[in-house]
């Protein structure tokens, strides 16, 4: 039996260290690629077909018995995949995390959302419709924006921005409509040179010798607003995976990513255990 606890308050899984036999604690199960978008820095690289919805619900028994505790749906854009709130709500059924990451460009169904996910991560890269456009190419601003503001009275919302030379200018006015609106947290990201970044990234990123500071500015912004901020960093490395529509598994770390193995391979427990070994384990870990 697993160990873990899943917090859905602080969206963290507490660790027994002492009893904790497997470290894939929270996933990132993506059952679709698919995605209208056209971010200038999306990591999907190449397109699979979707996974059937049982054959997701066979995947999600798997992790439970892996000892998973959390997990996050993401893609491509999640909405696009049928049966996404039936998992959700499956994942939950388990006492398992369950949380949506999505662009939010499809209307978000909150009578269905409230039973699937304890949390909805939303990516609003600027609350500026002319930025943000700049930044999500083919994602609706007002959708997005409908589902935030429909969303976070009933439900945990979670604003992910990644930051780039092309928002670094509106991240706080962001994080300030982020607070007013009832959003329960803010992750910032910042750009790494994988996916289509790879040919933009210096274009792109961020000057190195201000990024630091600002995304320090920007959490104590946020706090004094009230409003936890934190930036996704290597900290649970070792303790997360991505789950690829064909069974696929990789380590997931910001800076980069490494194969484990395919879910359905009867090894996959000892081929987890050798890749990420037990020296990145911490008492808890925040999810992506
Ligand atoms: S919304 Fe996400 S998955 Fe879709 S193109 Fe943009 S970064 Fe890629």
């Amino acid at each position: 039996m697993p160990c873990s606890i899943y917090d859905p308050e602080l969206d963290i899984v507490k660790i027994d260290t002492k009893k904790e036999h497997n470290p894939l604690i929270s996933v990132c199960f993506e059952p679709t690629n698919r995605c209208q978008g056209m971010c200038p820095y999306c990591l999907i690289e190449r397109h699979k077909p979707d996974i059937a919805l049982d054959k997701a619900i066979t995947y999600v028994d798997l992790l439970n018995q892996l000892g998973t505790r959390r997990i996050g749906w993401g893609g491509g854009e999640p909405l696009l995949f049928p049966g996404i709130y039936d998992l959700g709500t499956y994942a939950r059924g388990l006492n398992m995390g369950s949380l949506l990451r999505t662009s939010g460009t499809f209307t978000i169904d909150a009578s269905e959302a409230i039973s699937a996910f304890d949390w909805v991560d939303v990516s609003l890269d600027s609350i500026d419709p002319n930025v943000f456009s700049q930044c999500r190419p083919g994602v609706s601003f007002e959708k997005l924006i409908y589902n935030i503001v429909s969303l976070s009275p009933i439900l945990r919302v979670r604003v992910s921005i990644l930051l780039t030379s092309v928002n670094k200018n509106s991240l706080f006015e962001t994080i300030k409509w982020a607070s007013a609106t009832g959003v329960r947290c803010v992750r910032i990201q910042t750009l790494v040179p994988r996916g289509r970044a790879k040919s933009r990234y210096g274009q792109l990123s961020v000057d190195p010798s201000i990024e630091h500071k600002l995304i320090e500015e920007a959490i104590n912004y946020a706090e004094s607003l009230s409003l936890p901020c934190y930036e996704l960093k290597s900290v649970s490395k070792g303790l997360i995976a991505i789950l690829k529509p064909n069974g696929d598994i990789y380590s997931g770390d910001p800076a980069g990513i490494v194969k484990l193995g395919n879910l359905e391979d009867d090894q996959i427990s000892i081929l987890i255990a050798n890749a990420l070994g037990d020296s990145h384990r911490s008492h808890y870990a925040i999810g992506q």
